[in-house]
């Protein structure tokens, strides 16, 4: 650990370092600097990114709905009216939990008082570290650009390609995950190339393209109760997707899919599967579960590390049940509203942080236009209300006016004329879409 000291200096007040500006970590932050006594705090907000990401909107830049800026929100801009929040841009790689410090790349050092990890999940290719080049996931900017790329330049390349096999390949997509990821990648995929590209191409018809959904389990979207996921299958196959349950993807490579030992030639494979923790709970040496989450105490601490505490998609966190949370922006959301709360009055008042308790707000995933479904627990919605509910939830949740007028008048307009004005190619095509194919052909032939 180097004794570089922070930028930001200290002043007396008691220290609260945020780790992340992801949902659960930027509600943490705006609630401890807006609490009563909490001016009386000073917090520090670290993230990797400049920019606060709407993350359950990223499938719409990867099949070109809206741009990035329309989900992604400078971190500064939000945080700018609370003068006793500062931020640092960077990317922190350890904790030093007896200095009390915080290490970020290139050997900078945050010193704190209270510590809160906040840095979400990965996705996990379940040990197969060469799938995530072939099979980007959505969970960052730069994948959803990845993808939007490799989408648009297969069908490019199709346009061009006089081999039939060739162009089957270009033109067939596989998702990974029948998780609402994985549905609504699905859903807006189909969308896509049946409605919106259905006219621009002329050797092709977009129409044709293939919309795989390939799940493992017996079902899809298994968190929700069977006749919400049975709807929403039937709305995909009403789209043109095909939903292969009970079949484990084997093998991706460049050249497509193996599923049930039949192998699919596909040039755009999205893994939409596994996930786990942020690597936070390695920082600490504490008890994790299988997937790399810190098991937190009731109030989000983490047990035998006084002063850190852990939520979001990084935390293991059950309800009053014992029953794990699930990671979804409402649970970290609500996180971190609570732990700002509360550490403002244990900092202020020395008040002891009260347990975490969840309300359901209602569990969602959209298919297509008009088909939507809620799950709020006691009762169940589907179809064009569910859709609109969906619609102006996500809008409201969107940070900043702005962001959620310009987004409105999008989804307006394409709900009009089918149009995605996001349709771009600003990256060179991704090398391996042409190879991949090529690949796959000269193996067929030889
Ligand atoms: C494609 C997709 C769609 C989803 N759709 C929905 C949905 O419709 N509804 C819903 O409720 N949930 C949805 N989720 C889940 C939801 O996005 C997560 O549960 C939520 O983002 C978790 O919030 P968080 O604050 O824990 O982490 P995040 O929001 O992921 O934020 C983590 C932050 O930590 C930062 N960070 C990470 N590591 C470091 C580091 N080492 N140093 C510095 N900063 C770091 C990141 O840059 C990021 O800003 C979706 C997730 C995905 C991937």
């Amino acid at each position: 650990m180097t004794d570089d000291p922070t930028p930001i200096p200290a002043d007396g007040r008691p220290h609260v370092v945020v780790v992340g500006a992801g949902f659960g970590g930027l509600a943490c932050a705006k609630t401890l600097a807006r609490a009563p006594g909490g001016g009386g705090v000073r917090v520090t907000v670290i993230d990797r990114n400049n920019y606060h990401l709407f993350v359950p909107l990223l499938y719409q830049v990867a099949t070109a709905a809206l741009s990035p800026a329309d989900i992604a929100t400078p971190i500064r801009s939000i945080l700018s009216r609370y003068p006793n929040v500062d931020v640092i841009l960077g990317a922190v790689e350890g904790v030093d939990t007896a200095a009390r410090r915080v290490r970020l790349a290139g050997g900078r050092a945050v010193p704190y008082d209270r510590l809160v990890l906040a840095t979400g999940s990965v996705y996990s290719y379940f040990g197969h570290d060469d799938w995530p080049h072939v099979a980007p996931a959505l969970k960052t900017v730069e994948n959803a650009r990845h993808i939007r790329t490799r989408l648009l330049s297969a069908l490019e390349e199709a346009e061009m390609c006089d081999d039939a096999d060739r162009r089957a390949a270009l033109m067939t997509v596989v998702i990974v995950g029948g998780g609402p990821t994985g549905v609504e990648m699905a859903g807006a995929v189909a969308e896509l190339t049946r409605f919106t590209l259905a006219r621009d191409f002329r050797r092709i018809d977009p129409r044709a393209a293939r919309v795989l959904l390939v799940e493992a389990g017996p079902r899809i979207l298994s968190a929700f109760p069977e006749h919400l996921a049975a709807y929403a299958r039937r709305k995909l196959e009403a789209l043109g997707v095909t939903v292969m349950t009970g079949q484990a993807v084997e093998r991706i490579d460049a050249t497509g899919v193996t599923v049930g030992g039949r192998a699919i030639p596909a040039a755009t494979v999205v893994w939409g599967a596994g996930v786990a923790a942020s690597p936070a709970g390695r920082w600490l040496g504490v008890d994790t579960d299988r997937a790399g989450r810190i098991r937190v105490a009731p109030d989000l601490s983490v047990p035998g590390v006084p002063g850190v505490y852990a939520l979001g998609d990084t935390a293991a966190a059950a309800d009053d049940a014992g029953k794990p949370l699930p990671g979804l922006a409402q649970v970290a959301k609500q996180q971190g509203e609570h732990l700002g709360r509360a550490l403002a009055l244990n900092l202020t008042a020395g008040t002891a942080p009260a347990p975490f308790r969840f309300r359901n707000r209602g569990n969602t995933a959209i298919i297509g236009r008009n088909a939507a479904i809620f799950d709020f627990g006691h009762r169940t919605l589907k179809g064009w209300f569910a859709w609109v509910l969906w619609a102006i939830v996500h809008v409201y949740l969107l940070v900043g006016g702005e962001k959620r007028l310009s987004v409105t008048l999008r989804w307006l307009w394409r709900y009009a004329t089918y149009e995605r004005g996001a349709r771009l190619i600003t990256e060179s095509p991704p090398s391996d879409v042409a190879e991949v194919t090529t690949q796959d052909n000269s193996r067929r032939r030889a």
